[in-house]
């Protein structure tokens, strides 16, 4: 088996203590969850809804799932119970149901706007001027069990830096002004979601303070 527990030491070795890590299990058999797990792990990524509701039944209570997928409106009153984080939130239709199966669960949802700001034009994800709008809105203004936490966003896949620091930095800038704009008084709008394995260092120099990684500290994915 791949050296799960000596792979999450070493990537949380280099995260300084503000920055959060969200193990992302995606296509990882359940022991490699439950390695982690006993290391001290508990936030854990995924991107399926069907993946994340069969390791949810059967891996411990207290872990906190964290979903990062594409998000399919009729899918998420599977996951509306116990869901702590989505960071792919990109329209607000998506964010309408978010807030319809929340209140029938009778909680609130955290939630992540997803940022666009690669070159792929693939990435999915809003762009800036599109959150504003989406933040103005008045049918926005009417949602109560959604919070809006932060920002998630995915640099382009290139193995230039300086694209990649540019992107991260364009978020950085973006953050600020949404949170200057809307949320200068809610503390609870600070999370920047940004870096994966191949990225995450130059996330955490331009502000990220949550990493989603996966393949370093799980292996290669078998799709
Ligand atoms: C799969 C995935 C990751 C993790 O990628 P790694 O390169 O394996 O660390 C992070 N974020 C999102 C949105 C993903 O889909």
């Amino acid at each position: 088996m791949y050296d799960v527990k000596t792979k999450l030491k070493e990537v949380l070795t280099t995260l300084p203590a503000d920055v959060t890590l969200a193990a992302v299990s995606k296509f990882h058999p359940k022991e490699y969850l439950m390695a982690a797990y006993e290391e001290g792990q508990r936030v854990f990524a995924e991107s399926q809804v069907q993946e994340l509701r069969q390791k949810q039944s059967e891996l411990p209570d207290d872990i906190e799932w964290h979903f990062i997928g594409h998000l399919q409106t009729n899918k998420v009153k599977y996951i509306a119970p116990y869901i702590s984080l989505i960071h792919s939130v990109d329209s607000l239709r998506l964010l309408k149901e978010i807030d319809r199966q929340a209140e029938r669960c009778d909680r609130t949802i955290d939630v992540l706007l997803e940022l666009h700001v690669a070159q792929e034009e693939t990435k999915s994800g809003m762009t800036a001027s599109e959150m504003r709008d989406l933040l103005s809105s008045d049918e926005f203004r009417n949602l109560n069990h959604v919070a809006v936490r932060g920002l998630m966003t995915m640099a382009s896949f290139v193995d230039d830096e300086e694209q990649i620091r540019k992107e991260f930095m364009q978020a950085k800038d973006v953050f600020n002004e949404l949170k200057r704009d809307f949320f200068a008084n809610e503390d609870s709008f600070s999370i920047r979601s940004y870096g994966m394995s191949g990225d995450y260092q130059i996330a955490m120099e331009c502000g990220s303070n949550m990493v989603r990684i996966g393949t370093t500290i799980f292996g290669p994915r078998v799709y």
